[in-house]
């Protein structure tokens, strides 16, 4: 070799190790939580008219945050307890939220049907039964645990998996089989210093309406979702966060009793929350651990036609008015997430579930998360074959914004998919 070609080896090679060795990023996570409970109790709601009066409550409601942090990309995902959290409420939680991009802080409710109400439905005298002052101090307690969330981000491996939750926990109300029993689950667990093996946060992402004891009680209650977190965190520690999934029309909890009976009391609640733990714990166990996993966070802004006279009557009575919404349309932020080998969709309302199977069957991972009323909640969202078709289907019909809900939605979420990457390849 001549003695000019041998010494720009050496360079090279000196050059190529004299470099630092550069790791990939660390991904880390952090999760706090904070009690909405309000004292003293107030009426609850299960849907559009006068919240009902309480007189007692079983189990606390929550904000759970869960955030997570790699290669400057910071994404948080909170789940409330309550029926559905408008984004007029959710955005003056992301304006107190330091170092994290308003776009990438996912907001959900767990769709307890036994919280008060957010929405400030407005009767027909135009009169609303909801606390503003409550709301304001649950924006501040959401964007609190946020907070605490970051100042707790610790390097973290992920465990992700979706599975199939077995035992009776939930069934479609109007036609038994047609709903979608997987669970999906991403775990969190410190990688270091004091968080080192141990469990920071568990999200279990399921569809099912919580509301065993529902609103004519006069319980304040976060339903099945209570023992659910509590059975995870008494397991395994850290944070547990519940996302609802693709609910709608009428994917609800298995409470049947033989003689067409239910049982609708706090037992009940834990039976169905404790066992969905149990199961997502064990669809979880084996996954092996993600250390290098992808975290990326798109979105996009879509608008939806509202159609419905009820839903024009609710925008047009709450006191709670927002610039993204008027008589006739209402625009909301979709978001896309990748994380490691799991792919999260944002659904703003409350998809029917042949939609969320479309919607999993479409996205491009084999471990499709789909996070249903978040960032918004606008009701029920149907695809215009399903529009005003059975019987059953006046009721979400008529609690949609419209016939073309369902398909906008649809072609606007699966562009989001096809434009952006895949989640990671599982090893
Ligand atoms: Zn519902």
């Amino acid at each position: 070799m001549p003695a000019l070609l041998s010494r720009l080896c050496l360079a090279i090679l000196f050059i190529a190790f004299a470099q630092p060795i550069v790791h990939a990023q660390q991904l880390k996570a952090g999760a706090a939580l904070r009690v909405l409970t309000p004292a003293p109790l107030l009426p609850v709601s299960g849907g559009v008219g006068v919240p009902k009066p309480t007189t007692q409550k079983q189990g606390d409601l929550f904000v759970r945050a869960f955030v997570l942090e790699k290669a400057g990309v910071r994404v948080a995902i909170v789940g409330i307890d309550n029926l559905g959290w408008t984004s007029i409420l959710g955005d003056r939680s992301r304006a107190l939220i330091k170092g994290i991009p308003a776009e990438n802080i996912l907001i959900g409710a767990t769709h307890t049907h036994s919280a008060p109400d957010a929405y400030a439905f407005a009767d027909e005298k135009g009169k609303h039964g909801a606390d503003l002052k409550y709301l304001d101090w649950c924006t501040r307690q959401i964007a609190d645990a946020v907070n605490e969330a970051v100042s707790n981000l610790a390097p973290a491996t992920l465990k992700i998996a979706v599975g199939e939750a077995k035992g009776k926990i939930s069934y479609n109300y109007y036609a038994d089989q047609l709903f979608d029993p997987r669970c999906g689950v991403i775990q969190a667990i410190g990688t270091s210093g004091a968080s080192k093996g141990k469990v920071l946060a568990t999200l279990v992402n399921y569809a099912v309406h919580p509301e065993v004891i529902g609103s004519g009680r006069g319980i304040l209650s976060p339903d099945l979702c209570g023992p659910l977190y509590e059975r995870i965190e008494s397991k395994v520690g850290g944070v547990a966060l519940f996302m609802n999934g693709a609910q709608g029309g009428m994917v609800t909890a298995d409470n049947r009793l033989p003689d067409n009976q239910q049982a609708n009391d706090w037992n009940e609640c834990k039976r169905i929350g404790e066992l969905l733990a149990d199961e997502a714990l064990r669809i979880v166990g084996d996954a092996k651990e993600q250390t290098d996993p992808s975290l990326t966070c798109v979105s996009k802004k879509v608008s939806f036609p509202v159609d419905s006279k009820l839903m024009q009557y609710i925008l047009a009575n709450s006191p709670l008015k927002a610039p993204n919404m008027s008589k006739d349309s209402v625009t909301t932020r979709v978001n896309l997430l990748n994380i490691g080998t799991a792919q999260v969709l944002t659904i703003p309302g409350e998809a029917l579930p042949n939609i969320g199977y479309y919607l999993k069957r479409n996205m491009h991972t084999k471990q499709p998360f789909l996070f249903g009323l978040t960032n918004d909640a606008f009701g029920y969202m149907l695809t215009k074959v399903d529009f005003n078709s059975f019987k059953r289907y006046e009721y979400v019909s008529r609690t949609s914004l419209g016939e073309k809900t369902g398909d906008i939605y649809i072609e606007q979420a699966l562009q989001l998919v096809n434009g952006n990457p895949a989640a990671d390849k599982a090893k």
